[in-house]
């Protein structure tokens, strides 16, 4: 018997970003601490391995995700057994909004999920695209969570499910509450691409470790040598947070520009009157400046 068999669903559809590294990972991590692995892809009308301890659906475009609309809605029922056994369900991207009640798409068509996680998606014309770096809880451990997201669904966790991460505005599920990903029991998605589970080899053992419960009694899995995954891991965080560093200059120049206005604007009545009362041109300073500037404009 193997010790964990991984169902990748729709590999030949669902595989934006190279996802397809998320189930190599998987597969690594669990065989270098010994466990036999089998992978079982498995595609358009055909059914998922009753022994699935991992069902894994990669991120794909709307237009791919209205052609398996169809197939994903047949499969409620045994993705539902494949939980209730006690499975890890892990979406990515439009994976994720797939695992969710429904995603509605930019000409108002409806694809129906797997309703398995309480989120909800709608499309908008506008993309969130970036790297992002944010604080992710999960079965009680707490981990940083980076990754690459590039999405025009704007998803919205319902009260049984709760964020994966804690992320900034801008980035995540809908750009607005900070929240990215969503986990309910053991079902899962994400944002994040990658591929995720290689450069986040805490969530990747976060999702081993539930799926060989049965054969770990819930030891820690066995630590590995990981420099290699620690250093795409930091790279990444490093990369977003630096992303985001010219927003933030920006927005303090911004703030700038905007106070020496206000200041200048407010100071120039009096600078005006001064100058009227035959004070000296030379020491004015900004605020008649800009009242100079204003007068000759409007002559
Ligand atoms: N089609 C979805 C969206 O743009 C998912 C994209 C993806 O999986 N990268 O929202």
């Amino acid at each position: 018997m193997t010790d964990l068999v991984i169902a990748h669903l729709y590999p030949d559809l669902l595989r934006t970003y190279g996802d397809r590294g998320n189930v190599v990972a998987l597969s690594r991590r669990a065989e270098w601490r010994g466990f036999s692995v089998r992978v079982e892809e498995v595609c358009l009308g055909e059914p998922l391995p009753p022994d699935a301890n991992i069902v894994l659906l990669g991120g794909g475009t709307d237009n791919v995700q209205s052609i398996i609309g169809r197939d994903v809605a047949s499969r409620a029922v045994e993705v539902r057994a494949a939980v209730a056994r006690g499975a890890v369900v892990l979406g990515i991207c439009g994976g994720y909004q797939l695992l969710g009640r429904s995603y509605v798409l930019p000409d108002g068509g409806v694809v129906q999920g797997l309703g398995v996680l309480d989120v909800e998606t709608r499309a908008s014309r506008d993309r969130l695209v970036g790297r992002v770096r944010g604080d992710a809880t999960l079965w009680g451990r707490s981990f940083e969570l980076v990754g690459f997201e590039n999405h025009g669904g704007r998803t919205t966790v319902g009260p049984a499910a709760e964020p994966l991460a804690h992320v900034p505005r801008r980035h995540g599920n809908n750009g607005r509450d900070h929240g990215e990903g969503a986990s309910q029991g053991g079902v899962l998605g994400t944002y994040l691409h990658g591929p995720v589970l290689a450069i986040n080899p805490e969530l990747t053992d976060a999702i081993l470790a539930r799926a060989l419960v049965t054969l770990t009694g819930g030891e820690e899995l066995e630590p590995l040598d990981e420099i290699l995954e620690r250093r795409a891991h930091d790279g990444m965080a490093r990369r977003a947070r630096d992303d985001r560093r010219p927003a933030r200059r920006r927005r303090f120049a911004v703030a700038g520009i905007m106070a020496v206005v206000v200041v200048a604007t407010l100071g120039a009545p009096e600078a005006f009157e001064r100058r009227e009362d035959g004070d000296s041109g030379g020491r004015l300073g900004f605020g008649s400046l800009v009242h100079e500037v204003h007068v000759e404009r409007s002559a």
